[in-house]
Order: structure tokens, then C-alpha cells, then sequence
């Protein structure tokens, strides 16, 4: 490792990231809390972190000013964004440490190769098969079906994938996802879904927080719950191994998260990966000692990692834009977040997203309480005010 690679950057300098969602926003909060200034690069004008940062650079990603700017503002730099191109992240790792690399981004960019890096690590992934050619998909084995055919890239919340029960619904389907390069994945029986979040310092070290139960309806996370309720002591700690060894293979500097189902017979298998703080891990501002973002921050600036600790048992509900449309509404309405806020052990986290729509991320309630049980009540309580379906 250089000099400059092993020096520390001390709260006042500059920390850069690359994209403006609500994930850039936590992190700048996190990062501002702790003395640094902070630039964000985002074409648009009102993305969720450029609003909140000290600078915003509004340019596209591959803009070649904008990423001179970045790099001539920040001391180091960070994505928030698993799409930001991976050219882009080496142009600024020429100039200035950039965490994580965008080798690593490039693998989890890419649901092929990230499968390939999990089967790599010794970590069981879905049966799946790779769809580029007519060819490949023809010689597809019917033990896949029924599955879901997924697009190798530009995947998120659900969307690039279909669904498929028989040979001539894959067919429909990626003549659908315009023949791109796709992966058909085993349907598999999930018990429930589980995610760990791991941070991993630029010598080496890793910490991880306490693994997450996820629920998803519609493709989409809608409700995080820490400690997992369902989850044996052996099925996390094999998530945890396995976690730290995909970081490590990697050679991974930053905060990563891992998603896995766990199935009936309580085996793990690693579904995929996210180069960046994780929607599973929004509860760790409210309810850890350390927040993910905070963790991000310290990583990429060689600060000492800590093996956060959860001291309040909560739940995180996401709030998606469906909320501002209750039943008969003709217009936006805002929830009742006074209501909400009159629970205890509330906290409210909202992104600066004016335009409310079907499917889009608000922002989220983390809930926190004495015991897991008083937590999930509070939370259901609060998802009754805001119309979100019990569970
Ligand atoms: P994200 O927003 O997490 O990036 P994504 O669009 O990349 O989501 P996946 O995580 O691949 O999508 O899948 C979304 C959800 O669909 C999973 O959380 C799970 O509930 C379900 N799912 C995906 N693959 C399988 C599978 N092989 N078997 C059963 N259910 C699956
Ligand atoms: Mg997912």
C-alpha cells in the first residue's frame, strides 16, 4: 500500500460521492455530523443528497469536467449508486482513493459474474443458467423451471424480471427483456430473506452488523427487522462467514451488503450483492451504535472500523410513494406523520422527494422499543395510520 493510500483523512476534508439518492443523503448526513464537507456529483438538480450536500457537481457520471471536479473537491470518494459506470470510478481512482473500486462495483454490477464470485467464495447460490444467445436459452434444463429470468444488469427494486412457468413463457419473456443478456434462476421455496451488512477497512479488517429479516412484497423491501426473528444462531453465523469472505475476496474497501434466502430446510443461499450502504441497513442509524453510513465514512477514510452493536430492537417500514395515494384520493396527500409521531419510539426519515409515485422510496420509519415485541407493535400501530399492510 502507498503512503497516501495508508494516511488517514481527518474530519474538514472533502469527501465526494458519486450519485444524489437518498442512500448519498444519509451519507452525507453522517459524514457532515463528523466534521467533513462534502461534494456530491448528480445530473440532477434535486436529487435527495445534492440538496443536503456542500457542493453538487450537476453532471452526468462519464461527464469528464464533472469527474475533474469531483476528484479537484473531494479527498475521496465513494458511490451510493451500484450503476455509476465502473469507468467512471477508475478515471477518479487515477487522481484520489476511491472505495469501493470499481473492479469490485464492476462484479456486482453484473448478476453472472456476481453469482460466479459467490460460487468462487464457496457460497451456494440459486441453480441458475446464463441467457445471451438463442442457443443458450434453448439448452436451457427444464429443472430450472419454474424461475425467474432476470437481466444480468441494471436490475433494481424488482424490475428486469419476469416471472416464467413454462419454455414458451422464458421465450416471451426475453424477447420482453429485448434479448439482453439475462440470467433464468431456479424458483426457490424461501423460508424468509435475511441480508448482513459488513464494512471492510483498507487493511483488511471487516465488522458486520447484526444480520437483517427482510420481507419484500412486490419485489420491493418493505419491512427490515433486527434481531431476526426466525433465524438460528448457526444459519447467521454461516451468513456472517460467508459475508466476510465475499468481502475479503473482493478485496473490498467500504460497506457491502449481502442478500440470502434462507430455504425450508434451512439451508443459506446468497442471492446478490449491493457495493454500498443497503436499504436493510437504514434501521442502524436509530437503533446501532454506529450507523452503516457512518461506517462508510470511516472505511474510506482509513478511520478504525468498530463492530457496531444493535442497542434497541426495532423494525424500519419503507415508505413508498403508494402512501401519498389512499383510497379515493385524486391527488397527492401527505400521511399523517403527526399521527405517526406520536408513537414512541418513532423516528421518521424522509428524503426531500417532492413528486410522490407508485413504487418510489420516500423514505422509511424506523421504530425502536425495550423488547422486540413492543417494537413490533409500535410498528404495526404506525403502519395502520400510514395504509401499509400488516405483516
Ligand atoms: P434489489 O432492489 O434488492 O436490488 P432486485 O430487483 O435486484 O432487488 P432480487 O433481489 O434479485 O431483485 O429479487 C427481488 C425479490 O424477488 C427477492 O428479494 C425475493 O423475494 C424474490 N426472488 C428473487 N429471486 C428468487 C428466487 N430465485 N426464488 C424465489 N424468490 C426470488
Ligand atoms: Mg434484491
Amino acid at each position: 500500500m502507498s503512503k497516501a493510500a495508508s494516511d488517514v483523512i481527518l474530519p474538514g476534508a472533502t469527501l465526494g460521492v458519486m450519485g444524489g439518492g437518498q442512500l448519498g443523503r444519509m451519507f452525507v448526513h453522517a459524514a457532515q455530523a463528523m466534521g467533513y464537507r462534502t461534494a456530491v456529483l448528480d445530473a440532477d438538480p434535486t436529487s435527495p443528497a445534492g440538496l443536503v450536500s456542500h457542493a453538487h457537481i450537476q453532471t452526468p457520471y462519464l461527464d469528464e469536467a464533472g469527474l475533474a471536479a469531483l476528484a479537484r473537491e473531494a479527498a475521496a470518494i465513494t458511490t451510493e449508486f451500484e450503476n455509476v459506470p465502473a469507468a467512471a470510478l477508475d478515471q477518479l481512482a487515477r487522481t484520489r482513493p476511491v472505495a469501493p473500486s470499481g473492479a469490485a462495483v464492476a462484479v456486482c454490477q453484473d448478476r453472472a459474474r456476481e453469482k460466479a464470485h459467490f460460487v468462487g467464495c464457496g457460497v451456494d447460490c440459486a441453480p441458475h443458467a446464463i441467457i445471451a444467445t438463442a442457443e443458450q436459452l434453448a439448452a436451457v434444463s427444464d429443472d430450472l423451471l419454474p424461475g425467474i429470468l432476470k437481466t444480468a444488469r441494471l436490475g433494481y427494486d424488482g424490475k428486469g424480471q419476469v416471472r416464467v412457468k413454462t419454455r414458451a413463457e422464458l421465450e416471451a419473456a426475453w424477447a420482453e427483456l429485448q434479448q439482453v443478456e439475462c440470467v433464468l434462476e431456479k424458483m426457490l421455496p424461501l423460508a424468509y430473506e435475511v441480508s448482513v451488512i459488513v464494512a471492510r477497512g483498507r487493511d483488511g479488517q471487516v465488522v458486520h452488523f447484526p444480520l437483517q429479516q427482510n420481507l419484500h412484497r412486490d419485489g420491493i423491501l418493505a419491512v427490515t427487522t433486527v434481531p431476526a426473528p426466525n433465524v438460528t444462531e448457526a444459519v447467521s453465523q454461516q451468513a456472517y462467514d460467508a459475508a466476510h469472505q465475499i468481502a475479503a475476496s473482493l478485496n473490498y474497501v467500504g460497506v457491502l451488503c449481502i442478500e440470502f434466502f434462507v430455504l425450508a430446510d434451512g439451508r443459506i443461499v446468497a442471492n446478490e450483492m449491493a457495493p454500498r450502504p443497503h436499504n436493510s441497513g437504514h434501521h442502524t442509524i436509530d437503533a446501532c451504535d454506529v450507523s452503516q453510513f457512518e461506517l462508510q465514512v470511516r472505511a474510506m477514510t482509513g478511520l478504525p472500523l468498530v463492530a457496531p452493536v444493535l442497542h434497541s430492537p426495532c423494525l424500519m417500514l419503507n415508505l413508498l410513494g403508494d402512501l401519498w395515494f389512499p383510497a379515493g384520493a385524486t391527488a397527492q396527500v401527505e400521511p399523517d406523520w403527526a399521527a405517526v409521531l406520536a408513537l414512541s419510539g418513532t423516528h421518521l426519515h424522509l428524503y426531500g422527494k417532492t413528486e410522490a409515485r407508485k413504487g418510489r422510496k420516500m423514505g422509511h420509519l424506523t421504530v425502536t422499543a425495550a423488547t422486540p415485541e413492543a417494537a413490533r407493535d409500535t410498528a404495526l400501530k404506525a403502519a395502520a395510520i400510514l395504509g401499509i399492510a400488516p405483516f
